[in-house]
């Protein structure tokens, strides 16, 4: 599956255009067109967000604060066209990790797009190759679904599963009941997050040897020491 990019530009043919070009290299990729609607979806945790800095209401730097906030991992991309100079560095300041200044080629912010995600998430966004997590003896595979530790193979349902992959790929940031809900359960689950404890509570059973810890009043945290 392609890896989830979000994309900030109020400009909207610029909009249209950039998210072509993304999706054709096979991304997937949501659009905004200002600020506030974008922040409502930092939570959604995407791959990638492309910022625009330059936006009415909310700007990519309140965007981008909050993005590192939620985050510090989420990568971020820079596109302005104002004073360029300044820009790039308040940008690296806040935590962007690349920065394009306008007007630039589509092409080009694919091209950095690609190096940026590749550098972060390794070549795992190759469709071919297995996305394979290997942590403290244990080994995650997701095409396939399956849990070994050793030669032994565990039997998780679903969500367990899906659940132990999310922490194992966002380890040590602290996540909450409403980041797990969305990110495993999906946006149109109503029931009550209670099941995010009960299942944490048999994966903790289930997958012994990888340290879940219980952030009180928050959520979770996977620990993990190299
Ligand atoms: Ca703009």
């Amino acid at each position: 599956m392609g890896k989830k990019i979000y994309l900030v530009e109020d400009e909207k043919s610029l909009n249209i255009l950039l998210e072509k070009y993304l999706q054709k290299e096979g991304y997937e990729v949501t659009t905004f067109i200002d600020g506030k609607t974008a922040m409502s979806k930092i939570k959604d945790m995407p791959d990638l967000w492309i910022l625009d800095i330059m936006l009415p209401g909310i700007d990519g730097y309140e965007l981008i604060k909050n993005i590192k906030q939620n985050n510090i991992n989420t990568p971020v991309i820079f596109m302005s066209a104002r004073n360029e100079e300044l820009d790039r560095v308040v940008g690296l300041e806040l935590g962007s990790d690349d920065y394009l200044s306008k007007p630039f080629l589509p092409r080009e912010l694919v091209i950095r797009t690609n190096k940026l995600l590749e550098r972060i998430y390794g070549n795992e966004n190759l469709p071919l190759k297995d996305n394979i997590l290997d942590i403290n003896g244990y080994r995650i595979s997701k095409n396939q679904r399956t849990v070994f530790c050793g030669e032994t193979e565990l039997q998780l349902t679903n969500k367990e599963f899906e659940l132990l992959y999310f922490f194992v790929e966002n380890k040590n940031n602290l996540i909450s009941r409403e980041q797990i809900l969305i990110n495993v359960w999906g946006n149109n689950y109503f029931g009550s997050d209670r099941v995010v404890d009960d299942t944490i509570r048999r994966l903790r059973k289930k997958v012994d040897g990888i340290n879940i810890e219980t952030v009180y009043g928050f959520g979770y945290k996977l620990v993990y020491k190299l």
